[in-house]
Formats: C-alpha cells, sequence, structure tokens
C-alpha cells in the first residue's frame, strides 16, 4: 500500500517521458520507520514497487537479519520515476517530486527516518560529506512540526559494488530499527 497523495500519471517533471511506471512507496500508512532511497531502476520501474532488485534483496536481508519483514516498514524513494539509464536525480526533479516524498511523510508520520546513499542525504539534508562521515552522526528533520530522528547509511546498491560497506549499512538499519522500536 502506498501512503499519502500520488499522482500515477504524474507529468510534473521529464522523468515522467520514459518511465513504464510510478513507483510510490510500499508499507504501512502507521510505519514506526521511513527508508528513502534514491530513485526506481529497471526492475521497479517495470513493477511499480520501490527496492525489488539487487539492491532491494539486500535491503531485505539487512531488515531480516534483525528479524523485521520488510512489509513492518515504509520504504520509498526520493523521486518516483526511474531516471534514464539510471542517472542521478536532478535537483529540479527532486524539488519537484519532494511534494510527494512529503506527503508520504506526512502520512506515515514516523518516528524513524533512514537515509540511504549520498543523493538522499544531498536532497533531504542538504550533506555533501563522505556516507563514512555522515553514517556515524544523528540527525533530525522536521515533519509537520515534529521532530523526527534521522540515520544516513550507504546505499544497499553501494554495498553489492563495495562489499566493506556492508558491515556499516547493516550497522544502521539495526540501529534505525531500534529506535523505531522495531528491533
Ligand atoms: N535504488 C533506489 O534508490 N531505489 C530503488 O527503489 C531501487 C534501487
Amino acid at each position: 500500500m502506498s501512503c499519502g497523495e500520488i499522482d500515477l500519471k504524474c507529468r510534473k517533471c521529464h522523468l515522467s517521458d520514459k518511465r513504464t511506471k510510478v513507483v510510490p512507496g510500499t508499507g504501512p500508512c502507521n510505519a514506526r520507520l521511513v527508508l528513502i532511497g534514491e530513485a526506481p531502476g529497471r526492475d521497479e520501474d517495470l513493477r511499480g514497487e520501490p527496492f525489488v532488485g539487487r539492491a532491494g534483496k539486500l535491503l531485505d536481508a539487512a531488515l531480516d537479519e534483525c528479524g523485521v519483514s520488510r512489509k513492518s516498514v515504509y520504504i520509498t524513494n526520493v523521486v518516483k520515476c526511474r531516471p534514464p539509464k539510471n542517472r542521478k536525480p536532478r535537483d529540479d526533479e527532486a524539488m519537484t517530486c519532494s511534494e510527494y516524498l512529503f506527503s508520504e511523510l506526512e502520512d506515515v508520520k514516523p518516528s524513524v527516518v533512514c537515509i540511504l546513499g549520498q543523493t538522499a542525504a544531498k536532497h533531504l539534508l542538504s550533506e555533501r560529506r563522505s556516507m563514512s562521515a555522515l553514517s556515524k552522526e544523528d540527525f533530525e528533520m522536521i515533519i509537520d512540526g515534529r521532530h523526527v530522528k534521522v540515520f544516513v547509511t550507504f546505499h544497499p546498491a553501494a554495498c553489492l559494488y563495495q562489499r566493506k560497506h556492508l558491515k556499516a549499512f547493516k550497522t544502521s538499519i539495526r540501529k534505525s530499527l531500534e529506535s523505531a522500536g522495531l528491533a
């Protein structure tokens, strides 16, 4: 189930020209933890669901290790349409699509947000420091007037290519789940 108000026929930016499906977030609308990635890839574009490809399997495995199913958390992305050739979403695209992300966050009202990767950290926290630095700090976001704890970690796709980041990724996922009272 997706939350917030997302137009599955959205044409607000150029990403809609080449996408197959809009990819809204999935998970319960009362989830205590929201995980935010960058943008749908090829598998997600075809299925209309976030994190269903290889990176998604790695995320599922990290959740499983903590005894948590993906069905207990809300998973979404900065932009809801696949950028051509999986390039990073541009600032204007992220800005246009932020209306949807904030509508999801305002609906779900999580107690914890976990940001997956540099692109989401840049758009949501205006942070450009390295993932190694960001993953050691705790952040805060204000959603609908509420202070929400934010953790930042490596994108699971980065862990597929650089296995050395896997441990830090899993630690952050556990920390986010514990902080949300889910593990
Ligand atoms: N990478 C992302 O950032 N999001 C997805 O949904 C899949 C891969």
